[in-house]
């Protein structure tokens, strides 16, 4: 996001439908010299297409321009808490476009196309292993679909066990994330949320209260979305399943325990992971994703089609549950993500895998040392992979939001974090270093967050206004969000940011 010197012009300033000058040509097609075909039917012609007219050398240093104004992993530290920003090793990316892989067809004959299916059966050996659930597929393409398909796993469960009609009811923490309640919502739930103790775990006392014959199932999130560990969840388990519920985890936040902890172990029936988080896919801006849904021997019979099976005759297939919840989507799942975290997973094997649980968690917990007193700490107690803040001090103090916080972080250099979630923290400021940051990288934060913090007393104005720094400024969200700018109108950028700016 740097500012080009005085006089060099700042390509990604105007769209290219601005800079347009007649007859410029990023490609001269030579002139076609063969024989003459008809054009296909005039109506598919069009002749209104106003593209921009640039050279070649134009366009490639607009393109490079906008790609400047994009923050990612990979230009900084990115401590959006739950979503696990983490930097992936590249080669993981190298192996899953290897030719074999990304030129397989999705319609290939089973036979025709082992390497990557005994690929991916491996990975499911891999995943089981890491959950303590032997059984598991890889359809699911996002966690919320993962979601989604255990909790359709454990209707059809309650169908068959002669339940489905008595047992219309989810228990959710307050802390989840929405996904949680929506799929409950969406699977024809009615969902009853549980509330958080004080020391920031699952209310116990309330759960023995709820826990009747109309409850199907409760979603848990180990560890929780205050970094928390879930003390005796254990037990809570052994309560759930004598009141004949099903316990499911929601297993987004596994990069504080794995290789360490199996939600097997702990008594979960179905847990779904995000190995775009945990295991080393790019994601950002809604995908790609992949959601992998794990159960014990009593719900595989559920799972999603495909499963991937070794045959008797060794050939590796995809199979269809004997009473599959049914397909999710077309074909096998996001396999390039698939293919990532098997590279991920056999690269660092188990003491890989500890490694980075051991890593994550210390360095969420360096951050909160750093921060501590700077900001509010509501459930204040060591932490695993992320720490929840609270902006409330400032807001009470000087008038300054968690909003205005996240906003000036941009113009010291980082992407703020996740704020406004976990919904049970007022002025959230929800970071998550994850276990690639270096220890300078996440003083630096501490250091710019701290100093949003002497900010916000001495000078609160500066904080309202922020970002100062970005190519685009303070936007009024209200309007931006009643009166969208979706498309070009020939009225100039300056203009349209003019419109949705305050
Ligand atoms: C990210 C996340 C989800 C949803 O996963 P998607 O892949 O974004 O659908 C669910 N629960 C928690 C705790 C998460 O962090």
């Amino acid at each position: 996001m740097t500012a080009p010197g005085p006089g060099r012009e700042d390509f990604g300033a105007r769209l290219s439908v601005d800079r347009s000058v007649p007859g410029r040509r990023a490609v001269d097609v030579p002139t076609w010299r063969g024989a003459k075909t008809s054009l296909p039917d005039a109506s598919l012609l069009r002749d209104s297409l106003a593209l921009p007219e640039m050279s070649q050398g134009e366009l490639v240093r607009y393109y490079t321009a906008l790609s400047e104004r994009n923050y990612g992993i990979d230009s900084g530290t990115y401590p959006l808490g739950s979503c696990t920003m983490k930097y992936n090793p590249k080669v993981n990316d190298l192996i899953a476009s290897q030719p074999g892989f990304a030129n397989a067809h999705p319609q290939a004959r089973e036979e025709d196309a082992q390497g990557t299916l005994r690929t991916l059966l491996e990975l499911r050996h891999g995943l089981a292993e890491v959950t303590g659930l032997a059984h598991v597929s890889l359809a699911p393409a996002a966690g919320a679909q993962g979601e989604l398909a255990g909790v359709l796993m454990i209707s059809s469960a309650l169908e068959d066990r002669g339940e489905l009609g008595q047992r219309r009811r989810i228990l959710v923490p307050d802390s989840a994330h929405g996904t949680n309640p929506a799929t409950a919502a969406m699977a024809g739930y009615t969902v009853t949320h549980l509330p958080t103790a004080e020391n920031g775990s699952l209310d116990r006392a309330t759960i023995e209260q709820e826990l009747d014959e109309t409850v199907a199932a409760v979603m848990v999130t180990v560890p929780n979305t205050l970094g928390l560990w879930e003390q005796g969840i254990e037990e809570v388990a052994g309560l759930i399943h004598d009141a004949g519920a099903y316990l499911y985890a929601d297993g987004a936040n596994l990069n504080a325990i794995m290789g360490r902890v199996r939600y097997g172990d702990l008594g979960f029936d179905v847990a779904h992971l995000n190995l775009h988080k945990s295991f080393s896919t790019p994601h950002g801006g809604g995908g790609p994703g992949a959601g992998p849904v794990c159960c014990t021997e009593e719900l595989a019979p559920y799972l999603p089609t495909p499963v991937v099976e070794e045959c008797d005759d060794g050939v590796v297939r995809l199979a269809a549950p004997e009473r599959s919840i049914g397909r999710l989507q077309q074909f096998h799942g996001n396999v390039g993500v698939l293919l990532r975290a098997y590279a991920y997973l056999r690269a660092l094997g188990l003491d890989g895998l500890c490694a980075v649980s051991g890593q994550a968690v210390l360095n969420a917990n360096y951050l909160r040392t750093l921060l501590h007193g700077h900001y509010d700490l509501p459930y204040d107690r060591p932490v695993l992979h992320e720490v929840v803040f609270s902006g409330s001090r400032q807001r009470r103090e000087h008038d300054v939001r968690t909003y205005d916080i996240a906003k000036r972080l941009i113009d010291h250099g980082f992407h703020p974090p996740t704020v406004y979630f976990p919904l049970i923290v007022p002025e959230a400021l929800m970071i998550e270093p994850t276990e690639t940051e270096p220890p300078e990288a996440i003083e630096a934060l501490a250091q710019a967050l701290n100093a949003i913090a002497e900010e916000a007393a001495d000078d609160p104005d500066t904080l309202h206004g922020a970002p100062w720094s970005a190519p685009i400024g303070r936007l009024d969200e209200t309007t931006a969000a009643r009166r969208p700018v979706l498309r070009w109108q020939d009225v100039g950028v300056s203009e349209a940011v003019s419109r949705m700016s305050r």
